[in-house]
């Protein structure tokens, strides 16, 4: 086992990737706190960890920093120590925002590319986003990450060893136009994760980023079937993701096999992007 006895939370776990790493995790020994915005979901995840050294469900908005405040000091009381942040919560669309008809204009756009009359209808998703969908994107994604990072390091800084893991995207690698503020926080994350590092290697603490393609949870199920089938059609792969291949990636950076790893990104992405 390659988590025996560390302590890791895993935010927003009760839900697609965040529960797949937290049920690996607790299999490779880990003592693991679930966080999600909805408690039940949280100690669902944490009911499906079987036989390890068990998992504890906390509700919290990653978004509150007092909320978030509040559950490290829950952490630091009970489990005294804290090896492992994974900065998974996020959301795909913001209050507001009009996904249908993105999807409508995505799709009259694929249809007008495969059959070869270019690409003329505008998605025009920048200049219709609101200051609310804004703000609440980067403040889950961004001020999230941040608000429990910089928790995160307080701790693991009273042992001078420790392993945070920031969800990125390939958004952030090379674009979508769909969701402008959904790329810039992912493109934030990846900035502050090369910052961190720098900042906390002296203290041995290890700050990495997982970009991942195109993965089947919860949060792409909305996708239509004509965007999905056009996503697959750009993966050399030909197939979406599944939530395991990115928890394996996560355990990599997360356990010692990755003891030279700092300020990086790895993207399981089945070659949609290759950089
Ligand atoms: P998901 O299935 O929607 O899971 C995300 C979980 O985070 C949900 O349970 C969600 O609760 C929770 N959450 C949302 N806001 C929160 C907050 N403020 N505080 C605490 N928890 C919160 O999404 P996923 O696909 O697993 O995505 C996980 C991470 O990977 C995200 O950061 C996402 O951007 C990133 N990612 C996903 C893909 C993909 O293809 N799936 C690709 C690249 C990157 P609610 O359901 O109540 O909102």
């Amino acid at each position: 086992m390659k988590l025996t006895d560390r302590v890791a939370l895993v935010t927003g776990a009760g839900s697609g990737l965040g529960r797949a790493i937290a049920l690996l995790f607790a299999e490779e020994g880990a003592r693991v706190v679930v966080n999600d915005v909805r408690l039940e979901l949280a100690e669902k995840t944490v009911s499906e960890m079987k036989g390890q050294a068990g998992g504890r469900a906390i509700q919290a908005d990653v978004a509150d920093s007092a909320q978030v405040k509040a559950m490290f000091a829950t952490i630091e009381r009970d489990l005294g120590a804290f090896d492992i942040l994974v900065n998974n919560a996020g959301i795909a669309v913001g209050p507001g925002d009009d996904r249908a008809g993105i999807v409508r204009k995505s799709e009259a756009r694929i249809m007008e590319m495969v059959s070869g009359q270019g690409a003329h209808t505008h998605l025009d998703v920048t200049q219709n986003l609101s200051d609310e969908s804004w703000r609440r994107m980067l403040a889950v994604h961004l001020d999230g990450t941040f608000f429990c990072t910089r928790e995160a390091v307080r701790l693991m800084s009273q042992r001078n060893r420790g392993a945070i893991i920031n969800l990125s995207s390939v958004a952030a690698l090379m674009g979508l136009e769909a969701a402008p503020h959904y790329a810039a926080a992912k493109g934030g994350i990846l900035a502050f994760t090369r910052a961190v590092a720098r900042d906390v290697a002296s203290r041995g603490i290890r700050v990495n980023a997982i970009c991942p393609g195109y993965i089947d949870t919860p949060m792409t199920e909305p996708m239509s079937p004509l965007i999905r089938a056009a996503v697959i059609a750009r993966t050399p792969l030909g197939r979406p993701g599944d939530p395991r291949e990115v928890a394996a990636t996560a355990l990599f950076l997360a356990c010692d096999d990755s003891s030279f790893f700092t300020g990086q990104w790895l993207s399981p992405n089945g070659g949609l992007f290759i950089g």
